[in-house]
């Protein structure tokens, strides 16, 4: 995309959606994947296209709690991979945890697709081809996942989920870490954790926490995930998101 200058004002915002739209031409996002991008920006619009300090809360708790899980799995669809690929790999390497193709719209030739980008820009292994479990509850092949990657796990990140899956996972059991721009989404209400901020910015910010608290005790680690409160946080992304647009000149 040449023409767009850097200085323009919304240069990030519109290289992102440049990468999303390449990777729907090239068959990695689905054509729904566009319209939940464009629900995503409005709301990165409202809370000021930055981490706010809630989620960088979430996104400390988000590192503790991976690094305290037994088999972590980053779950990772078609809009993920066309634009944090490279971070959800570097994240997974650091936990360490899983790395797992898990799709709302599953084709086969999707699947292969984004698993291929993934290892072409590093994964050393990538789970989803297997689909010998299902996520109980869920219909189709959306409830498809591997026995040894998502379906045997007890903490899975998902960026970008869909409400029904993601309540499917907790009746499994499974502290589910969801990154969800929208506070009110059913995924926002229904994860253990929930990072309200654009994923491109949340990934490599867990990431820096991981590193941070990687030699931490680990009883120091369990009492801050103990102490999170979710519902809490949601409440006070709101009022954050409402003070910011009435104290808007
Ligand atoms: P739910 O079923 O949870 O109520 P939904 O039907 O809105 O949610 P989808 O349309 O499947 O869910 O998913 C899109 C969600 O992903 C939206 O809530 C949107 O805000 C969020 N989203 C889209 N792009 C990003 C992004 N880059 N970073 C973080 N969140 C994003």
């Amino acid at each position: 995309m040449g023409e767009i200058p850097k200085s323009h004002p919304r240069y990030a915002s519109l290289m992102m959606r440049e990468k999303v739209s390449q990777a729907m031409k090239k068959g990695l996002v689905h054509e729904t994947g566009l319209i939940a991008h464009g629900r995503g920006e409005a709301f990165d619009y409202l809370i000021g296209e930055k981490t706010i300090p809630y989620a960088d809360d979430a996104e400390k708790i988000a590192a503790a709690v991976l690094l305290c899980a037994k088999n972590p799995v980053i779950s990772v669809n078609g809009n993920v991979v066309a634009i944090v690929a490279k971070e959800c790999i570097i994240l997974s390497e650091s936990i360490p945890a899983k790395l797992e193709v898990n799709l709302f719209h599953r084709t086969d030739e999707r699947m292969k697709k984004l698993t291929d980008e993934l290892k072409l820009q590093g994964a050393k292994k990538v789970y989803g081809d297997a689909a010998d479990a299902r996520i109980p509850g869920l219909k189709h092949d959306r409830g498809l996942c591997d026995k040894e990657g998502i379906f045997s796990s007890d903490v899975v990140l998902v960026p970008l989920e869909d409400g029904d899956r993601c309540q499917a996972l907790r009746d499994m059991g499974k502290t589910v870490i969801a990154i969800d721009l929208n506070p009110l989404s059913r995924t926002a209400r229904t994860a253990s954790i929930t990072i309200v901020d654009n994923v491109v910015r949340a990934v490599p910010n867990i990431e820096r926490w991981v590193k941070k608290l990687k030699n931490e005790d680990r009883k120091v680690l369990e009492d801050m995930v103990k102490s999170w409160d979710n519902s809490k946080m949601l409440k006070d992304v709101s009022s954050f998101i409402s003070k910011r647009l009435n104290s808007l000149p």
